[in-house]
C-alpha cells in the first residue's frame, strides 16, 4: 500500500448537502480542509445535458435497457431519465444486500444528492424534537427546537428558501425569499379546502429555488431561478441550491479548500494513544491505490448509510465493532419517511387559464394529524374517525395541465391529431404524503461478513421494515387525500395503492443517533461521537427521529452548528 501522508486541520467525508456546508464553514473559519468524495468530479456549469431538448437526445430522453440493468435500483427514482442518469451510481459496481426491501438511492458525483434533490425545505418544529420522549419510541433527542432555530436562521438565507409566512406551530416560518405563485386551480383549491377543513392549510411549497437573488447568492454567481424546471440536470444559473453552486464555491474562494474526487473512504483511523481519530484511509476508485490522510478533526457527511458503512468498517483493538461502537448502537434505528399514500384527480373547467414557465415547486399541506399528540380534528366527520397511528404526515402536490405528452400513449394521425396535440389538456392535481416512521432499535444496517465491493469496502446489509403504525398512516394518507380532493371539487379521483419500502422517500436517517446517554446513543448533542471526541457525524445518520418534513435543510443547520462547536473546542484546545 502506498502511504501518502498529508496533514489537514479537518477532513470532511462527502461533499453533498451536509459535507458542502461543513467544508464552507470550516474554510471560512480558516481551517485547512480536505473534502474526500467517492463521486466523479463535476464542475458547476459543466452540466452535460443542461438545456438540451428531447430531440437532441438519442432516444428522446428514454434510457437504454443496458443502463437500466446497470442501474437496476436507481432506475426507479422519479427523476431517472437520459438527462440525469449519469448523476446516479452504477448499482452493479456498488452492491448492497437487502434482508428486507430497502431502496438505496445514491449519487455518482461530487455534490452528492444536492445536485438532484427536489429542493423542498421545511423546518422541524418543537413537537418533532419531543416526540420520542412523549411516546417512548427511540432515543430522546438531546436538544429541542430552540437549540436549532438560530441555525435555521443562519443557513436559510445562504441556501435561499422561498416560502410564505403561515404562523403554524407544526411548521415554523423561516427567513424566506418571496414564495412561488399558485396557479389558478391551486388558488381555487386553497379556498375550498381551508373552508371545509380549517386545520388543513394549503400553502406554497417551500423551495430552495431563488425567487430573488440576494448579494450572498450573486457573490457566488447565483442568479434568480428561470422557471425551466430542469433542476436535476444541474443549473448554471445556480437558480436552485446545490453544494456545487453554493457551499463548495464558497469554500473554494477562501483558499483553504482541497477537494479529492474519486476517493472512496473506507475507514476512519483510530489512535489508541490519544483516544482520537487520526485521519482516514481511502481508495482511489480509478487507480485502486490506497491512501492515508491525517487531520485534527473528522466530519462524516457521506450520507446516512454511507457514513454508517465507513464507521462500521473502522475497526481497531479498542473498537472491534466499528469506531466508537462500544455499545452496539451504531447502525441501529435506521429510518426513512413512509409513503406511497395519496391521490390524483381531474379538476373540471379552468380551460381558459394557463400558466407561464415551469414552476419548480408546488403546494404543501402541513401536518394536521395528531398535533400535540392529540387526534386533532376539524369537522364532526373527522371527530368520529380516530387516527390509528401516532405521529403524522404532510402532503406535497401540485396542479398542472396535461400537455402534448399524452399523445405518446394515444393513437391518431393527420391534421386533426396534430391540432389536438397542440392544445393543452385538462387540469389535474396530484398529492402524496410523507409520514414520520417510528425509530426502532431492530431496524438496522450491518456489514456483510465476507462480501466486498471491487475496491474492498464491505457490502452493507439493510434490515429495515415498517410496521402497523406506518401502514395505518399510509392508508390514512390515501383516504384523506381522496376526501380533500372531493371537497375541493375534483372528479375522477384515484387513490394511490401500495406502500413505498424504506428508502423510497430518499430521506434516510438514523444509525448514529444523538442522545445524552453514552450507552444508548452514538453522538452527543453536538453531533460528536461519545467515545471519540474529534469524530463528528452531521448527515442524516445523526437523527434520532424523522419528523415528517423533508430533512435536508435540517442536515445543513445541524452541520453548521456542529462546526461552530468544533471550532470553539479547537480554539480552546479541547479537541
Ligand atoms: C430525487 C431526489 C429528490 C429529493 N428531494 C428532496 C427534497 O425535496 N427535500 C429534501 O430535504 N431532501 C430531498 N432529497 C434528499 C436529499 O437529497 C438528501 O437528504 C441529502 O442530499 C442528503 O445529504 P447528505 O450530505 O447526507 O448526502 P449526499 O448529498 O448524498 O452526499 C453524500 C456524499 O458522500 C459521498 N460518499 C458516499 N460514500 C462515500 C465514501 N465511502 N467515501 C467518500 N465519499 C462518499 C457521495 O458520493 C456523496 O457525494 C431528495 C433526494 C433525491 C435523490
Ligand atoms: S427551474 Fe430554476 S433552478 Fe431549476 S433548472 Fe431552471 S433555472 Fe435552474
Amino acid at each position: 500500500m502506498e502511504k501518502h501522508k498529508m496533514d489537514f486541520d479537518v477532513i470532511v467525508v462527502g461533499s453533498g448537502m451536509s459535507g458542502g456546508i461543513a467544508a464552507k464553514e470550516f474554510c471560512e473559519k480558516s481551517y485547512k480542509t480536505l473534502v474526500l468524495d467517492r463521486g466523479e468530479p463535476i464542475e458547476h456549469r459543466q452540466y452535460k445535458t443542461e438545456g438540451m431538448a428531447p430531440w437532441q437526445m438519442p432516444f428522446r430522453g428514454e434510457v437504454l435497457q443496458e443502463f437500466k440493468l446497470q442501474q437496476h435500483i436507481q432506475k426507479n427514482i422519479y427523476i431517472y431519465n437520459d438527462f440525469t442518469k449519469h448523476h446516479l451510481i452504477n448499482d452493479l459496481e456498488n452492491p448492497y444486500q437487502q434482508k428486507q426491501p430497502f431502496i438505496w438511492y445514491r449519487s455518482a458525483t461530487v455534490g452528492g444528492k444536492s445536485l438532484i434533490w427536489g429542493r423542498q425545505s421545511y423546518r422541524w418544529c418543537e413537537q418533532d424534537f419531543e416526540a420520542n420522549k412523549r411516546d417512548g419510541n427511540g432515543i430522546d433527542w438531546p436538544i429541542r427546537y430552540a437549540d436549532i432555530a438560530p441555525w435555521y436562521d443562519y443557513i436559510e438565507p445562504f441556501v435561499g428558501i422561498s416560502g410564505s409566512y403561515e404562523n403554524l406551530p407544526q411548521l415554523p416560518d423561516g427567513k424566506f425569499l418571496p414564495h412561488q405563485p399558485f396557479n389558478v386551480v391551486e388558488r381555487a383549491m386553497k379556498e375550498k379546502i381551508e373552508q371545509v377543513y380549517p386545520e388543513r392549510k394549503f400553502i406554497p411549497a417551500r423551495m430552495a429555488n431563488l425567487t430573488q437573488a440576494n448579494k450572498v447568492h450573486t457573490d457566488l454567481g447565483r442568479v434568480q431561478c428561470q422557471a425551466r424546471s430542469e433542476c436535476p440536470r444541474g443549473c448554471s444559473f445556480g437558480g436552485y441550491y446545490s453544494s456545487n453552486s453554493g457551499a463548495l464555491p464558497a469554500a473554494k474562494r477562501t483558499g483553504n479548500f482541497t477537494l479529492t474526487a474519486n476517493a472512496q473512504v473506507q475507514e476512519v483511523l483510530y489512535d489508541d494513544v490519544t483516544g482520537k481519530a487520526s485521519g482516514v484511509r481511502y481508495v482511489n476508485n480509478k487507480t485502486g491505490q490506497s491512501h492515508t490522510v491525517t487531520a485534527k478533526v473528522v466530519f462524516m457527511c457521506a450520507s446516512t448509510l454511507g457514513s454508517i458503512q465507513i464507521l462500521l468498517n473502522s475497526k481497531s483493538a479498542a473498537f472491534p465493532a466499528g469506531i466508537g461502537n462500544r455499545h452496539d448502537i451504531l447502525g441501529r434505528y435506521v429510518m426513512d419517511h413512509c409513503g406511497g399514500g395519496g391521490a390524483s384527480a381531474k379538476m373540471p373547467g379552468y380551460l381558459d387559464d394557463y400558466y407561464k414557465g415551469r414552476r419548480p415547486g408546488g403546494v404543501y399541506i402541513p401536518r394536521f394529524r395528531n398535533l400535540d399528540n392529540k387526534a386533532s380534528a376539524a369537522t364532526p366527520a373527522e371527530n368520529s374517525t380516530k387516527t390509528h397511528f401516532i405521529r403524522g404526515y404532510g402532503f406535497q402536490g401540485g396542479a398542472s395541465r396535461s400537455g402534448w405528452q399524452w399523445a405518446k400513449n394515444g393513437q391518431g394521425i393527420g391534421a386533426d391529431f396534430k391540432a389536438q396535440v397542440s392544445q393543452p389538456g385538462n387540469w389535474y392535481f396530484s398529492m402524496w404524503g410523507f409520514g414520520e416512521a417510528l425509530p426502532r432499535y431492530e431496524n438496522q444496517v450491518t456489514l456483510h461478513p465476507t462480501d466486498k465491493d471491487q475496491w474492498g469496502l464491505p457490502v452493507l446489509v439493510t434490515d429495515v421494515a415498517y410496521k402497523e403504525n406506518e401502514k395505518n398512516m399510509v392508508d390514512d394518507m390515501t383516504t384523506t387525500a381522496k376526501e380533500i380532493l372531493k371537497a375541493a371539487g375534483l372528479v375522477d379521483i384515484k387513490g394511490f395503492e401500495g406502500y413505498a419500502p424504506p428508502g423510497g422517500a430518499i430521506h434516510e436517517m438514523g444509525g448514529c443517533c444523538m442522545g445524552d446517554d453514552v450507552k444508548s446513543s452514538y453522538l452527543n448533542k453536538w453531533n460528536q461521537c461519545h467515545e471519540v471526541p474529534n469524530l463528528f457525524v452531521t448527515d442524516g445518520a445523526a437523527f434520532s427521529s424523522t419528523s415528517c418534513v423533508n430533512p435536508s435543510i435540517t442536515f445543513m443547520a445541524f452541520t453548521a452548528r456542529a462546526v461552530d462547536y468544533a471550532d470553539k473546542q479547537l480554539r480552546a484546545n479541547t479537541l
